[in-house]
């Protein structure tokens, strides 16, 4: 059986008249940029975070750059990320003209360990980027408290954690603002790229508003060195139809979570966990094991595909070795990066293959 690692066909298939319909209506109106569509998609996706305002922009990446230059964050200062995440968390800090400093993770759920927190605080520290890592919120309580004590501005990476929430507050709404991702393969994906900034703070709202627009306040009278970055009204107008499914899906996505681990129940590896009080809303199915590549030639040869996020810990990679990082300094992300493997996982994956990857994963420690 040939099982895909995430089949984006089904969910435009499933939606196909209801897309179509928003897509042909767009082009009717042909208000490509700033159109209806991206104000009603701003005002629905706030009511679904919790939050007064979001913003639209051009991708996730752009969103917490937006926010990190809203905020004034950048030369001389330091922005403490966690050790794994996609790329976008340090760069972004780096784009700003700041310095990242990594944290390493808590072991459970892969989120910056806040017990690791303080001792990297120092006087040049701006912000805390908690990144809610496969979709698993960070400790947001803890990590609110120490940013509180030491004065530092938090922004949420929910990029893979739309709907995700911690004691009923969703994620989103915890930190001074967040940034989400739309990237065609997150939990909520647009057909391209977009992206969005939520925050309660109106003042941060329309700065970013006013950055992301060339730095206009009115046209032609630009305040600020801005840049271009809005989301355009084509994707707005998709995600408008897909928001209203995202509920469904993230309930099949949990199905599907809470099946794997059952079926995988009794061998030598670890499955997601979920702290108490903590819905993870599972971006991905990420499972621990030692024989990780062995697993995965041995899955690969199988017709089943499978991915690692990521094979080399934020630290670690080349574009930070002018910082000098030791795999002893990050021992959690160290070794989380040789014992991750996630395993085919989107909301429509059929039961059947879902069955065939456990099955060939008991196989493999029974062969
Ligand atoms: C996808 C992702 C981003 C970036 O989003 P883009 O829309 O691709 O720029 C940022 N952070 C994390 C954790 C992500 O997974």
């Amino acid at each position: 059986m040939q099982v895909p690692f995430l089949d984006l066909k089904a969910q435009y298939q499933a939606l196909k008249p209801e897309l179509d319909q928003a897509i042909a209506d767009t082009l009717e109106e042909a208000q490509f940029v700033n159109g209806k569509a991206v104000t009603h998609f701003e005002q629905e996706f706030a009511r679904f975070v919790g939050v007064k305002q979001v913003v639209g922009c051009a991708n996730g990446t752009d969103a917490l750059e937006l926010l990190l230059r809203a905020l004034e964050v950048g030369e001389g200062h330091e922005v403490l990320v966690p050790a794994i995440s996609w790329i976008s968390t340090s760069e972004v800090v780096i784009s700003v003209g700041a310095k990242p400093v990594f944290i390493d993770l808590d072991p459970e759920t892969y989120t910056l360990d806040p017990e690791k927190i303080e001792e990297k605080i120092t006087d040049r520290t701006r912000a805390i980027i908690p990144v809610h890592l496969y979709g698993h919120p960070a400790a947001m309580p803890q990590i609110m408290a120490i940013a509180e004590r030491h004065n530092l501005y938090v922004i949420e990476d929910c990029a893979q954690a739309h709907g995700a929430a911690i004691n009923g507050k969703n994620i989103g709404t915890w930190g001074h603002a967040a940034a989400f991702s739309f990237f065609p393969s997150k939990n909520l994906g647009a057909f391209g790229d977009a992206g969005a900034i939520a925050t309660d703070n109106e003042e941060l709202a329309r700065k970013v508003r006013i950055l992301a627009n060339h730095g206009q306040v009115q046209r032609h009278q630009h305040e600020y060195h801005g840049r271009n970055s809005r989301l355009d009204t084509l994707q707005a107008a998709i995600l408008r139809v897909k928001l209203k499914h995202l509920p469904t899906w993230l309930a099949q996505r949990s199905a599907l979570a809470e099946r794997y681990t059952e079926l995988l129940e009794g061998l030598p590896l670890k499955c997601p966990q979920q702290k108490p009080g903590y819905a993870h809303v599972y971006h991905l199915y990420v499972i621990h094991l030692e024989r990780r590549d062995e697993l995965q030639q041995y899955l690969a040869d199988r017709q089943v595909p499978t991915s690692i996020h990521y094979p080399t810990a934020l630290p670690f990679l080349s574009c930070y070795q002018y910082l000098n990082h030791q795999s002893q300094d990050f021992p959690v992300a160290y070794q989380a990066q040789s014992s991750i493997l996630s395993l085919p996982f989107y909301p429509e994956l059929p039961a059947e293959a879902q069955a065939y990857v456990a099955d060939q994963i008991k196989q493999f420690y029974h062969a």
